[in-house]
């Protein structure tokens, strides 16, 4: 089972990942992008890959 993070000190609040997804991402009191669902679908999967710093981190999940 995967599992989708955020590097806070990557994302440059671009705004990318939460206009396309926003079941998976939203805005932290930060600024910065947070998951507000770990649910790993290949929507969020394409967003990984077309964030333009690579903060949105996908991982297996050891459960
Ligand atoms: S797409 Fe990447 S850089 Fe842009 S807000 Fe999302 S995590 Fe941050």
């Amino acid at each position: 089972m995967k599992k989708v993070e955020i590097n806070k000190d990557n994302c440059i609040s671009c705004g990318l990942c939460i206009n396309t997804a926003e079941n998976t991402f939203a805005w932290d009191d930060d600024g910065k992008s947070k998951v507000i669902n770990n649910e790993v679908t290949d929507e969020v999967t394409n967003i990984a890959e077309m964030c333009p710093t690579g903060a949105i981190v996908i991982t297996e999940k050891n459960e």
